[in-house]
């Protein structure tokens, strides 16, 4: 390519910059990668809670319809027990008596089978609707949190599509500083690899691939003055601190 040393040191130092764009956008693409999964976690909590108290509220709703049924029930046995009472005063025979005491007997048997269940049924129900309480308590304080937690997702959501679009802009003015040989090589491979082209290591380690680098190379990479190609991955190496 004909470039001298400070046409070199030039490169990898354009080359540096990119490579740490290109590790931010990658890092970015990675995390919103994963933040949906989260954004529809939180939703479905959500979901649960809110079906959870409408189960409740409708099992409250029918004990509930099931109580004015049984008053309404037991107030038409007592009109009913006061009209056989003043019949009772004004039957002639016999006959007509003992049936209307039995008729009456059946009403008070009714009655009093209708009350029991009353009791037990109020009971029920201040029990559940105790237990609804709570349950609503606990439950307004878990949907704030998950809420918070749904606006926190999205927030960092926003802000990383803006990070990206930002990194993005940036990113042609940094390849027209590259020589237009090296910009190909960085084109040809990222159109390869898709996240990034050129790449830093770290520990001996490609950041791309994650391929250990031999020593000597490492040593290479670090002095900036030689164009390095990892032998794994096809990614260029530049030196950085991170
Ligand atoms: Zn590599």
């Amino acid at each position: 390519m004909g470039m001298d040393m400070a046409d070199i040191r030039r490169e990898l130092h354009v080359l540096i910059s990119i490579a740490k764009l290109d590790h931010s956008l990658n890092e970015a693409r990675v995390e919103l990668g994963r933040l949906p999964v989260r954004v529809e976690s939180v939703r479905k909590s959500l979901r649960e809670i809110e079906n959870r108290e409408a189960d409740s509220k409708s099992r409250l709703d029918d004990m509930a319809k099931q109580r004015r049924i049984l008053e309404q029930q037991l107030e038409d046995n007592e009109e009913k027990l006061k009209k056989y009472k003043v019949q009772l005063m004004e039957v002639k025979t016999n006959k007509e008596y003992t049936a209307m005491l039995h008729e009456i007997d059946h009403l008070e048997k009714d009655t009093e089978a209708k009350e029991e269940r009353l009791l037990i049924l109020m009971d029920q129900l201040d029990g559940e609707s105790n237990d609804n309480e709570s349950y609503l308590e606990k439950s307004a304080k878990d949907k704030a949190q998950l809420v918070s937690q749904g606006e926190e997702l999205e927030k960092r959501i926003s802000s990383l599509e803006q990070e990206m679009q930002r990194l993005r802009a940036e990113k042609p003015k940094l390849l027209a500083e590259l020589d237009p040989g090296v910009k190909k090589r960085y084109e040809r491979t990222l159109a390869k690899l898709h996240d990034f082209a050129v790449t830093h290591v770290v520990d001996e380690t490609c950041q791309g691939c994650f391929t250990r680098i031999p020593p000597q190379i490492v040593v290479e990479v670090k002095n900036n003055d030689r164009l390095i190609t990892c032998e794994a991955c096809g990614r260029m190496l530049v030196y950085y601190h991170v």
